[in-house]
């Protein structure tokens, strides 16, 4: 008898060529690696104080970081480092220098209560704390416990016994490069440590590699005609928080492998940031929907001159095309497109409009699949992979995947597949153009009868409307359909915007089973640091009758 016949797979790639990825490079080295074409070129920007790094400056910084990291504090190769900071120089500065001391680096949100911050410390068997004063009372208690040194970035160490295990930032850059250790490291080996935004659970702590990180920069950046166009002139704005994934790889490590100068901002406000990019002149921005919406609603944007910038990349959450088209109009000089990523594998999907080589994209689509790797549309019932234009889950395989869960094998098991497919949970379909369009998060989606419901779908249409300022749609149980779609909504500055004339302006749009059945009105939609809607706290207050 011949053998069963191999099911035929419908395997998408990228519209670029795979490129020579340089894996067996440390991911420091990798960074640095063009260095001599711009070392005299600003590297790190502090946005609020103007202070300015070369790229000198910062590898000569890096190697210190590495030598203080391993002769005064006693880091071994593979010893985890947390650290608990605002965006800032010194947030790079030790991820690099630890990198470059063969250490990894787990990324915490430094607004994390204390026992949520000891939870990743523990879980991370974390040696050292490097944080800025605003954090050490939330620190102290348990690193003492633990023996976990900490590091202070800001002010000097005090005096009081009580604080001797608290060390200046300075020990690590006043440390001689000279000392930096000589270590062998294995592509093989993880270097970072973040962990997802917790969306649809707790977050999970991520293995990143030296040859994951290094490949998922290469996919953007490298090349003849690189996805994500970043030349030694740009001015790229880092807004979003560096302990996630998206800030983190897309932008800091990326921009440092190209040249680009890379403009730190601390915190989030629509007037200052306006402000600094229009003082910095910066050229790339990369946001996440949110800021998006209060660049289009806080309608400041008109005083402030933004031609300088010539591409905003959006990624993390759904982006309607409604919402895209509202700041289209603000910023016509710029491309605009989506980004499409997550933690355990770094962007997947990126707009070609950002191709040194540009092509059209539609409005509504996260981009093609990153060179160097694999994408496919899977059935969720069925396991087989989709044809074009069929929704499915998306899977992705290739040296951008995670090494696994922290601590979790099973979880791991259950993501990656014994093919390497690394399952995303996210819903989207693939068109005749490559583009990917993606519905929605797979445990999201609201099953309405026998139909789905895609919550991002009616979250786009309620923040197009002028009285509407954000908005968040969940499933509520009902016995005839199973579940129906409700919306958490925050009226506009003003508006009295009643929930009957909602609902009728959603139903005059979609087919009766996406019809809005209740509406809450609510100040804030709560929203992870990474930019995404906590439909999951909005789910447990409706559950826990909280909402009337
Ligand atoms: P957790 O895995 O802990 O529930 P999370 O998945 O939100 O949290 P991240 O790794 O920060 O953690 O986010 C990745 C997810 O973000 C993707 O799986 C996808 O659902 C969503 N996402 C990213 N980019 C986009 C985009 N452009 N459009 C829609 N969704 C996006
Ligand atoms: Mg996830």
């Amino acid at each position: 008898p011949s053998p069963p016949q191999q099911e035929e797979e419908f395997i998408f790639r990228s519209k670029l060529p795979d490129i020579q990825i340089p894996t067996h490079l440390p991911l420091h080295s990798y960074c640095f690696q063009n260095l001599s074409q711009f070392h005299n070129r600003p590297c790190l920007i502090n946005g609020d104080t103007g202070e300015t790094l070369t790229y000198s400056d910062v590898h000569l910084t890096v190697r210190k970081i590495a030598a203080g990291l391993n002769s005064t504090l006693g880091i071994n190769q593979g010893d985890v480092i947390m650290l608990v900071l605002r965006n800032s120089h010194q947030f790079a500065l030790t991820f690099l220098g630890a990198s470059y001391r063969g250490a990894v680096v787990t990324t915490a949100n430094p607004f994390y209560t204390s026992s949520e911050l000891a939870k990743q410390a523990t879980a991370t068997k974390t040696k050292l704390i490097v944080t800025q004063s605003a954090y050490i009372n939330k620190i102290n208690e348990f690193a003492k416990i633990n023996k976990i040194k900490i590091v202070c970035t800001d002010s000097s160490p005090a005096s009081s016994s009580d604080e001797e295990s608290v060390v200046h930032f300075s020990v690590l850059t006043n440390a001689d490069e000279k000392d930096a250790p000589e270590v062998k490291i294995s592509p093989n080996d993880v270097v970072a440590l973040p962990f997802s935004s917790g969306t649809s659970g707790l977050p999970k702590g991520v293995m990143l590699t030296h040859e994951n990180l290094v490949t998922t920069i290469a996919q953007l950046v490298d090349g003849e005609n690189p996805h994500q166009y970043t030349k030694y002139e740009d001015v790229l704005l880092c807004v979003l928080p560096m302990f996630h994934i998206y800030a983190l790889n897309s932008i800091l490590l990326s921009g440092i492998r190209s040249g680009a100068a890379v403009l730190i901002v601390e915190k989030f406000e629509i007037t200052t940031l306006l402000e600094l990019i229009d003082k910095y002149k910066v050229t790339v921005v990369s946001f996440v929907p949110p800021i998006v919406l209060a660049l289009v609603k806080s309608g400041e944007s008109n005083r402030y001159d933004l031609s300088c910038i010539r591409a905003m990349i959006t990624g993390a959450a759904p982006m309607g095309v409604e919402l895209e088209q509202a700041v289209k109009d603000r910023l016509p000089q710029a491309i605009l497109g989506q980004g499409y990523g997550m933690t355990e594998a770094g962007p997947l999907s990126i707009s070609m409009s950002f191709a040194k080589e540009a092509m059209g994209t539609k409005p509504g689509a996260c981009g093609t699949v990153v060179r160097n790797a694999e994408m496919k549309i899977v059935d969720t019932e069925t396991g087989h992979s989709l044809p074009r234009n069929k929704p499915g889950e998306i899977c992705i395989r290739g040296t951008k995947v995670m090494k696994g869960y922290l601590n979790d094998p099973e979880a791991t098991k259950r993501t990656i597949d014994k093919d390497g497919w690394l399952h995303t949970g996210d819903i989207g379909l693939i068109d005749d153009d490559d583009e990917l369009f993606i519905v929605d998060r797979l445990k999201e989606l609201i099953k309405y009868k026998g139909y789905q419901v895609a919550p991002a779908e009616l979250e786009a249409l309620l923040i197009s409307h002028p009285n509407i300022s954000d908005a968040a749609v969940v499933p509520l149980k009902d016995e005839a359909a199973g579940e129906v779609p409700v919306a958490f909504v925050v009226r506009s500055n003003g508006s009295k915007i009643t929930e009957d004339e909602i609902k009728q302006y959603i139903s005059k749009q979609v087919v009766f089973y996406k019809r809005i059945n209740i509406v809450f009105f609510v100040d804030t939609i709560p929203k992870a640091a990474s930019g995404k809607i906590l439909r999951k706290e909005l789910t447990a207050r409706l559950n826990e009758g909280l909402v009337v």
